[in-house]
Parts: structure tokens; C-alpha cells; sequence
């Protein structure tokens, strides 16, 4: 049986006198790639911040790996790519090795020096993310869908089971994106990585990801990627508030 490393029941939010989150019910299992879709404002970084733990819900109950998220010691098991992270200028001193380095502080101490066997942890992560040539480069050097591709791999250094990830594509252009997709298909196949990825690049996300959540305000749709591709874009477009039109897009299955 597929371990659980997200179950959200129940999970209600607010902030102040604004209801955000209402009845939010979510599984993610071991492997599971997770789409979350929803228009802007719909809640989706607020969902994602209660996840990481950053936010309590008014109600409901929180598990990452099985335990109450308010307990949980096992914060490497879930890597984390904010929005926005790939948005360092040229002038920023710090080399794409230690970037990914970085991810490793929480695991040694911020003030210990790395060590070899960490440098050789961020060359392996690099290389997961095709980035290992870049490695000596000043990260603000590197293009916004390179310097992304390095935030995972400092995501992955701790070796975690499960990688978040919030909108990571804002500010890629459309062909860095197929590309930055396909790096994620095959971290998920490959690598067998659990992904929960906030997108509003709906039709990009649905020929990779295994699950669809639909979010606004609630849980809209919530099941296997499949079952999303059969529901009429006018049910799509009735909760997004907008009309949506997907069309098929072919993501190659691996290149990095
Ligand atoms: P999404 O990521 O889907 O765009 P958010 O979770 O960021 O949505 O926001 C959901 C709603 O909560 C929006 O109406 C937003 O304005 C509001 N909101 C977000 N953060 C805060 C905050 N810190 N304080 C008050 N309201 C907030
Ligand atoms: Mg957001």
C-alpha cells in the first residue's frame, strides 16, 4: 500500500474575517504527481503555506507523513520552491553550487562549514536537474528557467520524498517551460519524487500530472488526471469564473 504524505480533512482558513479555505479535503500519496489549479486569489498559496506548516488552519486536520502537522520532525522529507525564487540579479555573490548547498543547512547547522560529502549531495542534485555544468556559475548569471531548475535542485539536496512547488514557472518563457515540465516529469517517474505543484498553466500540467485538484475557495474536482480530461471545459470555466479552453499540448517525455 502507497504511504500518505499529505491528508488535509476538513481544513477550514481565514484570514481576519475573510474566509480563504472552506471544507478542503486533500490526499497526496507516495509518487503522486498533484496539479493544483484555481484562478488568482482562489487560495492556492494559502493551501500551500498551511501544508508547509507556515499557517494553521481555524479547523480541520493537517497529516504529513502520518503525523499532526503542528508535531511533524521530518520537515526534509518536503522540498519547497517558492514563487518568485528564480528572480536573482546578475550582481548576486553566490555560485550555483552553494545555492544548492544551502538546502543542506537545516541538516548541519548554519554556521558549520559544508563538507565534501555535501558538495558531492549539491553535484548530484545538480545533475538531476541537468544544471551539473553550471555548478562554478554565479547564479545570477543563469536565465530564470536555469536559476529555477537550481532551486530544485536545492530542493531535492535533502533528499526529500515530496516537492511543493508554487506557480515555478512565472517569469520562464513557454519553451523553458516544456522543457522545466519534462525535468519534472521524470524527477516524478525516475526518481520516484511525490510532486504538489500550484500551476495556472493548465493545459502544460494535465498531460504530466497523475492527480488535478481544483481550487477555489474549495475543492472543485479532486481526482485522477483522467477524469479531469473529461469534464467539459464550460464546468471548468462555471468555478474558474472565467472561460477556459484547454487544448492538448504534448510535453516531451524526457529531456533535461
Ligand atoms: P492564490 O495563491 O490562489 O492566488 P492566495 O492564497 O494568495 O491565492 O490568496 C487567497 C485570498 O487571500 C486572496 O483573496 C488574497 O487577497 C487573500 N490573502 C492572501 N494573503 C493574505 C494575507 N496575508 N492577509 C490577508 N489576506 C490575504
Ligand atoms: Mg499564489
Amino acid at each position: 500500500m502507497k504511504n500518505t504524505l499529505i491528508d488535509l480533512d476538513d481544513v477550514y482558513f481565514s484570514y481576519e474575517q475573510t474566509a480563504v479555505l472552506e471544507n478542503i479535503d486533500l490526499t497526496v500519496k507516495e509518487g503522486e504527481f498533484w496539479a493544483l489549479i484555481g484562478p488568482n486569489g482562489s487560495g492556492k498559496s494559502t493551501l500551500i503555506n498551511i501544508i508547509l506548516g507556515l499557517l494553521k488552519p481555524d479547523s480541520g486536520s493537517v497529516l504529513l507523513f502520518g503525523q499532526d502537522a503542528d508535531h511533524f520532525q521530518h520537515r526534509e522529507l518536503i522540498g519547497y520552491v517558492s514563487q518568485k525564487s528564480n528572480s536573482f540579479n546578475s550582481g548576486f555573490p553566490a555560485t550555483v553550487l552553494e545555492v544548492v548547498r544551502s538546502g543542506l543547512t537545516r541538516k548541519t547547522g548554519l554556521f558549520k562549514s559544508f563538507s565534501k560529502k555535501d558538495d558531492k549531495k549539491a553535484i548530484h542534485a545538480l545533475k538531476v536537474v541537468g544544471m551539473e555544468d553550471y555548478a562554478k556559475q554565479n547564479i545570477g548569471e543563469l536565465s530564470g528557467g536555469q536559476q529555477q531548475r537550481v532551486f530544485i535542485a536545492r530542493a531535492l539536496v535533502g533528499d526529500p520524498k515530496l516537492l511543493v512547488m508554487d506557480e515555478p514557472t512565472v517569469g520562464i518563457d513557454q519553451q523553458n517551460v516544456k522543457s522545466f515540465y519534462s525535468m519534472l516529469n521524470k524527477l516524478n517517474r525516475e526518481h520516484r519524487i511525490a510532486i504538489l505543484l500550484v500551476t495556472h498553466e493548465i493545459d502544460l500540467v494535465t498531460d504530466l500530472a497523475t492527480h488535478v485538484a481544483c481550487l477555489n475557495r474549495s475543492i472543485h474536482f479532486h481526482g485522477m488526471q483522467a477524469d479531469f480530461k473529461k469534464m467539459e471545459d464550460e464546468d471548468i470555466s462555471k468555478w474558474y469564473g472565467h472561460p477556459v479552453r484547454r487544448v492538448h499540448q504534448h510535453i516531451e517525455e524526457t529531456q533535461s
